[in-house]
């Protein structure tokens, strides 16, 4: 995930002016009159629910419908599903240090951000490998041409001529531009990089995007190397104390009954003078007016939705196309902390096995019990993404089972969550592909009477800091043409 370089802008802070000129309707929220001071948002997604949580805030009118019956979309925490209270993320997981906008509604909301720990080893083409080892340069990873001492971009080496020619002709210049036409595979190969450092990057930082290396734009990844050097082992991440849904849930729980859950947008009809969003409530169609709305839907949600008139032919064409990902994961309750034993090759393990990253998550959580999580994705998430609940299960015990020895005896019981057989998300998320530079400013730009937030429009798109920063995007455009009426 791209690093977040903008700071905060103070339009976060409560809005006095906007505040003084409209008063808040006490209409209900479905009453079909248009209201002038009305905005539709449509997802309770974390764009969506900061986007509509300022624009409250600010004094307007605000709807918010959500598809399912809970908020936060793609932050999920599963609580239910397992024994001893344990909880496990299920969806977003990791808040960077750099990621502002999380850490900004953390503090005001008083939710803790506790450091993840980072890998302890790697269990790669059969061989299990100490990360301590590969840091002191000990052992080798079982890859030819590699450098030593480290797991992470490895493919750096090759694309150094490529970092120059940005610094020397500026991100702008034809030639680096023309890097959008080629993937990241052919980028490598044209620089010379063996066979095996793509199949490492298809673990490394192609897992990260959910997706392989021949989909993913080359100069995007040229990009991400100077802004941000890419994502390292010594990348430092966290996650909040007691489970991520705490945020969009605080955030849900002020714009309190502005929510209204299990009610699909079906249709949208706009024109200079609002908007008709059409619902299904309980089944039924219903019709929403307001002067404005704020589609915070993924794009391959939003592909399918009627809209009337439809949106100009670069943004449909954007929608149709924006890449996703397949991302999985695999909660795996055991008895007991097996991974925490002498002999263990650690908590945390980056593999090339089907389950790609398998790590300890309840480490915050008290045991015996314990939960090892998987994150896989790309080609191994569309494997299992065909194959049985069941099935998916026995995949992961087996696979921890070449692991850790003491696996299979400890074991309770797998959930996974297959984000691309979601109906309301159908996609893991977003990422850069091969062709698609320009397509994040087209899919944020407003049309008319609709505004579009979500981390596929964000500047640090795939990521829960993108996802509220689109939508404070979105709440500044929307103040700002208000102002102007
Ligand atoms: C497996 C996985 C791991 C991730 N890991 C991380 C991580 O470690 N760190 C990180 O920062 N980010 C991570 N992310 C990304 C992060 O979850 C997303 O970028 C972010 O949550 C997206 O928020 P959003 O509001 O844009 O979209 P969403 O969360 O998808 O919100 C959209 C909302 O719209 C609703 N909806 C859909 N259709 C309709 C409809 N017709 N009518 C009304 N509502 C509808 C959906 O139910 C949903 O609530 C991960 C995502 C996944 C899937």
């Amino acid at each position: 995930m791209t690093k977040n370089k903008i700071t905060r802008r103070s339009f976060i802070k409560k809005s006095g002016v906007v505040t003084s000129l409209f008063s808040l309707s006490s209409q209900s929220i479905f009453s079909s009159s248009t209201d002038d001071n009305r905005i539709i948002v449509v997802g309770a997604g974390l764009a969506g629910l900061s986007c509509a949580h300022e624009l409250e805030k600010a004094g307007y009118n605000v709807v918010l419908v959500e598809a399912r019956s809970r908020p936060g979309g793609r932050v999920s925490t599963y609580r239910d599903q397992f024994s001893d209270n344990l909880y496990s993320e299920m969806g977003a997981e990791y808040v960077d240090s750099t990621d502002m906008y999380v850490q900004d509604y953390c503090r005001e909301f008083n939710l803790k951000i506790l450091p993840a720990r980072q890998y302890d080893g790697v269990y790669v083409r059969g061989n299990e490998l100490s990360m301590d080892r590969i840091r002191s340069g000990d052992v080798n990873l079982p890859y030819t041409g590699t450098e030593n001492g480290m797991l992470f971009g490895q493919e750096v080496q090759y694309i150094q001529k490529w970092i120059e020619l940005v610094n020397k002709k500026g991100i702008n210049s034809p030639e680096v531009q023309a890097l959008d036409k080629i993937s990241v595979e052919d980028i490598l190969k044209e620089g010379g990089a063996p066979q095996d450092i793509i199949e490492l990057y298809t673990y490394a930082n192609a897992t990260e995007s959910t997706t392989t290396p021949s989909k993913i734009s080359a100069l995007a990844m040229i990009l991400s190397n100077i802004k941000t050097s890419g994502f390292s082992e010594n990348t430092v991440e966290g996650r909040i104390l007691g489970g991520n849904d705490q945020l969009p849930k605080t955030l849900a729980k002020k714009l309190g009954k502005k929510i209204k859950y299990n009610t699909p947008l079906h249709r949208l009809d706009y024109d200079s003078n609002g908007v008709t969003a059409t619902v299904k409530d309980n089944g039924k169609l219903t019709k929403i007016s307001a002067k404005k709305c704020v589609i915070a839907l993924p794009a391959s949600i939003l592909k399918n939705i009627d809209v009337n008139p439809g949106f100009s032919k670069e943004k449909i064409k954007c929608i149709n196309e924006q890449v996703y990902g397949h991302a999985m994961k695999i909660a795996m309750q055991y008895r007991e902390r097996f991974w925490d034993n002498t002999n263990s090759i650690g908590q945390r393990v980056f593999t090339d096995t089907p389950l790609r990253r398998i790590y300890h998550f309840s480490i915050d959580q008290p045991g015996p019990r314990g939960i090892l999580l998987s994150f896989t994705s790309g080609e191994d998430a569309i494997k299992l993404g065909k194959l049985s609940d069941d099935k998916r299960n026995e995949i992961a015990k087996n696979t921890c089972s070449k692991i850790w020895d003491e696996a299979t005896q400890h074991w309770e019981r797998g959930v996974a969550k297959y984000w691309n057989e979601d109906p309301w998300t159908k996609a893991s998320y977003s990422f850069s592909g091969v062709g698609q530079k320009d397509f994040r400013e087209v899919l944020a730009r407003p049309e008319g009477p609709v505004y579009f937030a979500g981390e596929h429009t964000a500047i640090q798109r795939a990521s829960m800091n993108g996802a509220i920063e689109s939508g404070l995007r979105v709440y500044d455009e929307i103040k700002e043409s208000m102002r102007s009426l």
